[in-house]
C-alpha cells in the first residue's frame, strides 16, 4: 500500500503523506492569509499549461512580496515528485506560499518573517460535480459584493474568500449549486472558484474586473481564437448575465463548466447550451491530442 496514495505534499524541505502535511498556528499564511497560491490540473499523466501557472504564481509572489527560498525550478520539481509519489494520473496540485511566522518573538514585521513554500497532490477535484457540470450548474447571484480590486488585487490568487463563501452560502441556502458575485458597481466578477463567461449574440464575453486572470479562461479565450468564435474580456453588467442565451464557468479544477440556470431564470431548454458544449469538448479533446503537455516525471516518485 502506497502510503501518499490518498496525496502527498511538500512541507518544510520534506515530503510527506497528504494527511501529515500540517503548518504552525502561529504562521501569517494562516493567521492573516498572508500567503498566495496556484493550482495547476494533471490530466492523464501530464500537467496542463505548468509555464503558464509558474509565472502567475511568480507574478503573485513578487506582488505580495514573498520570497521562499526555493526557486522555480526547485518548485518544478517538487511538484513533479508529489503527482509522482502519490502515483495519480488525474491531479489536483497546489503550490503555496506563506509568509512564515516572525524570528523575533513578537514582531509585527513582515519581513522579519521567514517565508516558506508548501506544495501538494490529490486526486482530481471538480470545483462543480461532473454530474451537475453535465446537466448545467444553477449560479446564484449573490447579494454579497465582491471585494473591490483596489482593496485586493484579485490576478493574486488567494485565499481570502469571505466573500466568495458567503456568497457560496447564499446559493446553497436556496437551493443553488454555486454562486456568482457582482461587484459594488454591479458588474459581474468571479465565483467560489471559477471565472464565468456569458454568451449573447454568438459573442462569448468574460468580465474585466474583480476576477482572477484564469488560465482556463485564457484556454477558452485561445479556443475561440482557433474557431473564429468571437471574444472579449470586456465589462458586464448583471443585466447582460441574467439576459444571456448561455453561461458557463471555466476553473482549472473542472474546465469548461456549463451553466443551465442563472437565478430564476432558465437558459435555453434548461440544459447546456451549443456552445458551452463545444467548447467544453474541444477544451477536453485538446487535452487528449496533448495540448500545452509537459509529461509527469514518475520517475521522482522516491521521499
Ligand atoms: N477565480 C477564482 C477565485 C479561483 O479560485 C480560480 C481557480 O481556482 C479561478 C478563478 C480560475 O482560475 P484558473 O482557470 O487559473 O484555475
Amino acid at each position: 500500500m502506497n502510503e501518499f496514495a490518498a496525496g502527498a505534499a511538500y512541507v518544510q524541505g520534506r515530503f510527506v503523506p497528504i494527511g501529515q502535511a500540517t503548518i504552525s498556528v502561529l504562521d501569517w499564511g494562516f493567521t492573516r492569509s498572508d500567503c498566495t497560491y496556484d493550482v495547476v490540473h494533471v490530466f492523464q499523466g501530464g500537467f496542463f499549461r505548468l509555464d503558464d501557472h509558474l509565472d502567475r504564481f511568480a507574478r503573485s509572489m513578487e506582488k505580495r512580496r514573498l520570497a521562499p527560498p526555493e526557486g522555480r525550478e526547485a518548485m518544478a520539481e517538487t511538484l513533479h515528485r508529489c503527482v509522482a509519489l502519490a502515483g495519480l494520473r488525474d491531479a489536483y496540485v497546489a503550490m503555496v506560499a506563506l509568509r512564515g511566522r516572525p524570528r523575533i518573538g513578537g514582531s509585527r514585521r513582515p519581513a522579519d518573517c521567514d517565508n516558506h513554500f508548501i506544495a501538494y497532490a490529490v486526486p482530481w477535484v471538480d470545483v462543480i460535480p461532473k454530474d451537475v457540470q453535465e446537466r448545467g450548474a444553477h449560479l446564484w447571484i449573490a447579494s454579497v459584493p465582491r471585494v473591490p480590486d483596489a482593496s485586493f488585487d484579485p490576478t493574486v490568487k488567494n485565499y481570502m474568500w469571505g466573500d466568495l463563501t458567503s456568497g457560496l452560502l447564499e446559493a446553497h441556502d436556496h437551493g443553488f449549486d454555486t454562486a456568482i458575485l457582482c461587484d459594488a458597481q454591479g458588474f459581474v466578477t468571479e465565483g467560489p472558484g471559477f471565472n464565468v463567461f456569458v454568451v449573447k449574440d454568438g459573442r462569448v464575453l468574460t468580465p474585466d474586473r474583480g476576477s482572477l486572470g484564469g488560465i482556463t479562461r485564457r484556454s477558452v479565450l485561445e479556443l475561440c481564437a482557433q474557431e473564429g468564435i468571437e471574444a472579449a474580456i470586456a465589462p458586464i453588467p448583471r443585466a447582460l448575465l441574467e439576459d444571456a442565451d448561455e453561461v458557463f464557468a471555466a476553473t482549472t479544477a473542472g474546465g469548461v463548466m456549463p451553466v443551465s440556470r442563472v437565478g430564476t431564470r432558465i437558459l435555453g431548454n434548461d440544459r447546456p447550451g451549443p456552445l458551452s458544449r463545444r467548447l467544453k469538448d474541444l477544451y477536453w479533446r485538446r487535452h487528449a491530442e496533448g495540448w500545452h503537455n509537459t509529461p509527469v516525471r514518475y520517475e521522482l516518485a522516491v521521499a
